[in-house]
C-alpha cells in the first residue's frame, strides 16, 4: 500500500461516506469529510471534519488542502472547485471532475451514453420557457405516459413527474420547479419504459485501469425509492450477462475511477436500456458488505487508491436488502420504523446497518438490512418476515433451478408429476419441449446455454430410441436425469435401456457392430442418471437432493418429505394390525 495516500477527502457526509469511512478504518486509511455538523460520517471517521457544503468552492478548496486524495459520496457537488483543488493543489479527485459532470446533468449523461453507442430510452431536451408545448408536440411520438426528469439534482424519484395525459402536462412542469426561466432546473422527457424489471450492476474501475464488475441485482422501488435489492438477479443468466456488458461499457464511456453504480431496466423481449449511473457507491450495491467477497466501499477505497481489486463474487448463493425508510417524524416515528430492524435481529442471516440519523422523516433513508442465505426462496421468506410483507416473490418469479424437457407434448402426462413434486417442494423450475430429432439445433443452444443460464439439474424425458438425455448430457456439464417414456410398444423398456446405455446407445448404434466398437469407449464419461420408467416423480426427487447437497433448504424439505412417507406406511402398518388382513 501506498503509506503516503492515506487521507481521502469525501465530499459528503451521508450514509454513503459512513460506510467509505467504515471499510477504510479497517483498512488504515484516514476518512476527512466536507459536510454540515452531525453527519452521519463524521460519526465514525478519524480524519478532520471540514463543516461547510459541498456545493461551496472554498469549503472544497480546505477540505483539499488537509487530504491526499479526493472523492464524493454525492454527485452534486462543485466540480469546478475540484478541477482547481486538482490543478492548484496537486489533489486529484476520482471520479474525475469531468465525470462527475457528465453524471450530474442526467441529460448530457444520457447523451454521452447514446453517442457511445449504449441502448437508452429515446429522450428530449425541453427548451427554456417552451416546456409544455415541447411536450405537447412530442406527445403523439412519444405516446403516454411520458416521464418528465430534471436535469440536475435529482434523486430518490424527487427529479421525476409521470404525465399520464395532455391535462398532466402544464401542472408536472410546474411540480419540477417550471423549468429555467422560473428558476428551477432545466427539464428534459423520456419515453416511458414498461419494463419486467430493474437491473442495475457495481461496476469497479481502478485508477491502474483494472475493471471489475458485481453480479446484475434486481431492484425493487416503492413510491420511486430503492425498497428491496434481490442478489442475484432472479433473469435468464443471458440477460444479466448483458446487464453486466452494458454496464461496464457505459461506465467507460463517462470515464473516471471509483465504484459506479449502473441502473437499467429490462424489457419484456430481453432487452436491457440504461436508465443512468451514479458515479459513486450506490443502494444498490449495499448488499455486497455482507454477501460478496468485497464490499462495494473497500472495493472504491481500493479503486482510488491503486490498490489491487478484491473479488466482485458473491460469498453466499442468495442475497438480499431491505432498505429503512422513515415512515414518519419524532420519537414514534422513529420507533415504527426500527420495527423491520428489530425483526431482525432475531432473524438467521439478517445484518442491520443504521446510519446514526437523528431525526427520522417519511421517506428518509435510516437504514438497510442485508439478509444471506442459501437459496433465494430462504432469503425470501427471511425479507418477508423483517418487512412484515407478503412473501410475494412466490417460486414461480424464481430463476428456475431445475429444467425439465421432453422430446414431445405428448410425454407430459408422463412428467406432470415431476412439476408437481418441484411445485410441491418450492423448487423453482421450467418446462419445455427440446426434442433431439426435430429440433437439434434448439437442443444444442439449450443444453449448451442452461447452466449459464442458472439452471443446475436437467430432468429430460424421451421414449424410443431416447436420445434426449444423453445428447444434452454431451452439450452441458450439468447433470442430468432421464425419464424413459413407455410407447405404445416395446413398455418403454427400449427407451430405458437407452437412456442406461447413454450418450450413444441409440437403436442406430446397438444395430452397427462396428460404431458400437468404434464409439464404444465414449460412452464412458457422459453419465446420464436413470429412474424406473415414467417414473418422473422420482426425477424430480432426485433432482432435489442433488440440489440439496449444497442448499440445506432443499435437504431439510426431503427428510420432512420421507417423515411424511414413513408416517403413511406406519399407519398402514397400523391399521393392518388393528382390522387384521381379511378385513383390510
Ligand atoms: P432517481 O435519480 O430519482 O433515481 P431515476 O431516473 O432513476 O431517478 O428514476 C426513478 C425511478 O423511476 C426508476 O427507478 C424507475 O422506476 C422509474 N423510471 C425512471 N425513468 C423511467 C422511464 N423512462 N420509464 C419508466 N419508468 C422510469
Ligand atoms: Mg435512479
Amino acid at each position: 500500500m501506498d503509506q503516503k495516500k492515506r487521507v481521502v477527502g469525501i465530499l459528503g457526509g451521508g450514509q454513503l461516506g459512513r460506510m467509505l469511512a467504515e471499510y477504510a478504518n479497517r483498512l488504515g486509511i484516514t476518512i476527512a469529510i466536507l459536510d454540515q455538523p452531525n453527519n452521519p460520517a463524521a460519526e465514525v471517521t478519524t480524519g478532520p471534519h471540514v463543516q461547510g457544503n459541498f456545493k461551496n468552492a472554498e469549503a472544497i478548496i480546505k477540505l483539499g488542502s488537509g487530504v491526499d486524495i479526493l472523492t464524493v459520496e454525492i454527485e452534486h457537488v462543485d466540480c469546478d472547485a475540484l478541477e482547481r483543488a486538482e490543478k492548484e493543489l496537486g489533489k486529484p479527485c476520482h471520479p474525475s471532475p469531468n465525470t462527475i459532470r457528465i453524471i450530474q446533468d442526467k441529460f448530457l449523461q444520457k447523451q454521452v451514453l447514446k453517442n457511445g453507442g449504449l441502448p437508452v430510452s429515446d429522450f428530449d431536451e425541453l427548451p427554456a420557457g417552451g416546456e409544455v408545448a415541447a411536450i405537447e408536440a412530442l406527445a403523439p411520438s412519444y405516446g403516454f405516459p411520458i416521464m418528465l426528469k430534471s436535469k440536475t439534482l435529482a434523486y430518490d424519484g424527487r427529479g421525476n413527474r409521470v404525465i399520464r395525459d395532455s391535462s398532466d402536462i402544464a401542472s408536472a412542469v410546474e411540480a419540477l420547479g417550471g423549468g429555467l426561466t422560473k428558476g428551477g432546473p432545466g427539464l428534459y422527457v423520456e419515453k416511458w419504459v414498461r419494463f419486467e424489471k430493474e437491473l442495475a450492476v457495481m461496476v469497479a474501475k481502478s485508477v491502474t485501469g483494472e475493471v471489475a464488475s458485481y453480479p446484475t441485482v434486481e431492484t425493487v422501488q416503492k413510491d420511486n425509492i430503492c425498497h428491496i435489492v434481490i442478489a442475484p438477479a432472479q433473469v435468464d443468466g443471458a440477460i444479466a450477462a448483458k446487464a453486466r456488458q452494458i454496464a461496464e461499457a457505459s461506465v467507460g464511456a463517462v470515464g473516471g475511477a471509483g465504484i459506479f453504480g449502473v441502473e437499467m431496466f429490462q424489457l419484456e423481449n430481453g432487452d436491457v436500456l440504461l436508465n443512468e449511473i451514479a458515479p459513486r457507491p450506490h443502494n444498490s450495491g449495499h448488499y455486497t458488505n455482507e454477501a460478496s467477497h468485497t464490499s462495494q466501499f473497500e472495493q472504491h477505497l481500493r479503486c482510488i487508491l491503486g490498490l489491487p481489486l478484491g473479488s466482485c463474487d458473491l460469498k453466499v448463493p442468495a442475497a438480499a436488502m431491505v432498505n429503512i425508510l422513515g415512515t414518519g417524524s419524532g420519537d414514534s416515528g422513529m420507533e415504527e420504523t426500527l420495527i423491520p430492524c428489530v425483526r431482525a435481529l432475531s432473524t438467521p442471516g439478517a445484518t442491520v446497518h443504521l446510519y446514526g440519523k437523528k431525526e427520522c422523516r417519511k421517506g428518509r433513508k435510516m437504514g438497510h438490512v442485508n439478509i444471506v442465505g442459501n437459496s433465494m426462496e430462504e432469503v425470501l421468506k427471511r425479507v418477508a418476515e423483517i418487512t412484515g410483507e407478503e412473501n410475494n416473490a412466490s417460486w414461480s418469479n424464481l430463476a428456475p433451478q431445475v429444467a425439465i424437457i421432453m422430446g414431445s407434448d405428448s410425454d407430459l402426462p408422463t412428467l406432470k408429476p415431476a412439476a408437481v413434486i418441484l411445485k410441491q417442494f418450492g423448487v423453482p423450475f421450467e418446462l419445455t419441449i427440446v426434442s433431439a430429432h426435430r429440433t437439434p439445433d434448439r437442443m444444442m443452444e439449450y443444453a449448451r446455454s442452461a447452466a449459464d443460464r442458472g439452471i443446475k439439474v436437467i430432468i429430460a424425458a424421451a421414449g424410443g430410441a431416447a436420445h434426449l438425455p444423453g445428447m444434452v448430457a454431451a452439450l452441458t456439464p450439468l447433470p442430468v436425469i432421464g425419464v424413459p417414456v413407455a410407447l405404445k410398444v416395446l413398455d418403454g423398456v427400449d427407451s430405458l435401456h437407452s437412456i442406461v446405455q447413454m450418450p450413444v446407445s441409440s437403436r442406430f448404434v446397438f444395430e452397427c457392430r462396428w460404431v458400437r466398437e468404434l464409439i464404444g469407449p465414449l460412452q464412458r464419461g457422459i453419465p446420464v442418471a436413470t429412474v424406473a420408467i415414467n417414473n418422473s416423480t422420482n426425477a424430480a426427487l432426485l433432482a432435489i437432493r442433488i440440489l440439496g447437497a449444497h442448499v440445506p433448504l432443499y435437504l431439510q424439505k426431503m427428510a420432512t418429505y420421507m417423515n411424511s412417507q414413513k408416517d403413511e406406511v406406519l399407519t398402514k402398518v397400523e391399521k393392518l394390525e388393528k382390522v387384521g388382513w381379511e378385513a383390510y
